[in-house]
């Protein structure tokens, strides 16, 4: 009985993302950016700052770059160097290639870009608006377990939007892959892709997912993630992402966004 007056105080709390921006997920911290005032910085000033080697300089133009699929969020640069870079705020962090997660992006990948979206769009054409998604943790520390569970609370309740979780890789249209590629997870990792129906698509879920994150090249994990495991389509920086980046993902492996960011129509 608490819990219906509970619920009749508080009225509706689902977020109205994505049909409509929502305050919350547009003040949340994302991701680095380098600013576009930022004066010129040295390379090695440039690796100093950054404890997993997400930062480069160009030697000739001495601009700062951000990997963010090898940024753990740890703010030691924006508190350093506030004057080059910055935090990106909004939920809208997911990407669908790898090269897309430097900022500030290179002109040249533009037209690759529009044409992995396109290739993406083709394949998942047939999920519409219902999504079956099977979660593998490939050597995750917890972190992105915890949003993935959020997804499912009456705030983002991914229920209404007709995706689910399910049990089994027959079962599922998305592969939502979190961890640092773990060695010893890499079999049961292709096992599991070779076991989900055509179309799938692969959702890489935070930094670790990534890049490796912190632990990079080791003797349990692989260098660059998971990708040296499965084809990765969509890339979530992040450590962890928040439940509002996941959406995004999610919502990019159906097709409901354009590349604008806006819900598409249906
Ligand atoms: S916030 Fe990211 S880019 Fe900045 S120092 Fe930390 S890991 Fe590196």
């Amino acid at each position: 009985m608490p819990w219906f007056w509970r619920g009749l105080r508080e009225g509706v709390v689902t977020t109205p993302y994505p049909k409509q921006s929502d305050p919350y997920a547009d003040a949340f911290p994302a991701a680095v950016a380098v600013r576009e005032d930022a004066p010129a910085i040295t390379a090695e000033a440039a690796e100093g700052l950054c404890p997993t080697g997400a930062i480069t300089a160009d030697p000739a133009s001495r601009t700062a770059r951000v990997d963010r699929g090898r940024c753990i969020l740890c703010g030691h640069c924006t508190r350093g160097r506030p004057d080059v870079f910055s935090l990106a705020h909004g939920a809208e962090s997911a990407v669908t290639g790898r090269s897309s997660l430097t900022v500030p992006q290179l002109e040249e990948t533009d037209e690759a870009l529009a044409a992995t979206r396109r290739e993406l769009a083709r394949r998942t054409g047939a999920f519409r608006r219902s999504l079956h998604i099977r979660h593998v943790d490939a050597g995750s520390d917890g972190s992105e377990e915890w949003e993935i569970l959020a997804l499912l609370n009456p705030v983002y309740d991914i229920h209404r939007l007709g995706m689910f979780f399910t049990a089994s890789p027959r079962h599922a249209d998305v592969l939502l892959v979190t961890g640092a590629a773990a060695r010893g997870m890499a079999a049961p990792l292709r096992r599991t892709y070779e076991a989900t129906a055509q179309p799938v698509v692969v959702i890489a879920a935070g930094t670790d997912a990534c890049s490796g994150g912190i632990y990079g090249d080791s003797y349990a994990t692989h260098d660059d993630g998971i990708r040296d495991v499965v084809d990765v389509d969509i890339w979530v920086p992040g450590s962890p992402p928040s439940p509002f980046s996941l959406l995004h993902a999610l919502l990019l492996a159906t097709g409901r966004l354009s590349a604008s960011g806006k819900e598409a129509e249906a």
